[in-house]
């Protein structure tokens, strides 16, 4: 495969999984957006496009140091806090969100409780990062500060930033993330919430390693 034909390949995985976040009502609109990395090159939905509208010729790759380097439609608004998580850690794909219930939850608390084992697959127990405007260095280096020993944070009055190895998982993990706050906000409605604790919520975490089919 040549490098092009890998990153329309790229890009199509891209545009898919930012039609799956509207499709699965994670965002409405143009809100939210997706990345995902290939050698040095950072493939980025564009900001304020639909994302039913993205062929392969709006592909938009940047450089990890921001400068745009295929495409002409203007990268997304967020491209400072896609940048800083793929320049901090391994991720291959990052997806952000204004998934209803995490942002409702981002309102309330600096941390998610750990009242489901599944915190484990971002990491522990989920935190919430201060508020900065949308498409700032400030809510990047929020961001990150929120993502120390996770792999996923809520952004407060904002939504969800989950980073992983594939698309795929970013996605899953995202939708994971948005199920938790659902079930944290049905259970504080109804009562007192108990949580997990953090040796728990370890011992899951190896687990998790082994899970679903072998090889
Ligand atoms: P973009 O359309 O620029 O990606 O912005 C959407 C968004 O969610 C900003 O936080
Ligand atoms: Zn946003």
């Amino acid at each position: 495969m040549t490098v092009d034909s890998e990153l329309v390949a790229v890009w199509r995985e891209v545009v898919a999984t930012a039609r799956r976040t509207a499709d699965e009502g994670l965002v409405v609109g143009t809100s939210g957006n997706v990345s995902a990395r290939v050698g040095d090159l950072v493939l980025v939905t564009p900001s304020g496009v639909r994302y039913d509208r993205l062929g392969d010729t709006d592909l938009v790759a940047v450089g990890l140091d921001g400068e745009q380097r295929i495409g002409a439609l203007r990268p997304t608004s967020e491209l400072p806090m896609h940048l800083a998580v793929y320049r901090a850690t391994d991720a291959r794909a990052v997806v952000h969100t204004h998934a209803v219930h995490a942002t409702a939850v981002s309102t309330l608390v600096d941390e998610l409780p750990a009242v489901h084992y599944m915190c484990a697959a971002l990491g522990g127990a989920v935190r919430v990062a201060p508020y900065a405007t949308y498409g700032t260095r400030e809510l990047a280096d929020h961001m990150m500060e929120a993502l120390r020993g996770r792999t996923g944070c809520l952004l407060r009055n904002h939504g969800t930033v989950v980073y992983a190895s594939t698309l795929e998982a970013a996605f899953d993990h995202t939708a994971q993330l948005e199920w938790m706050c659902h079930v944290w906000l049905a259970a504080r409605a109804a009562g007192t919430p108990s949580v997990l604790a953090q040796t728990e919520i370890a011992r899951v975490a190896e687990r998790l390693r082994g899970y679903g089919q072998r090889g």
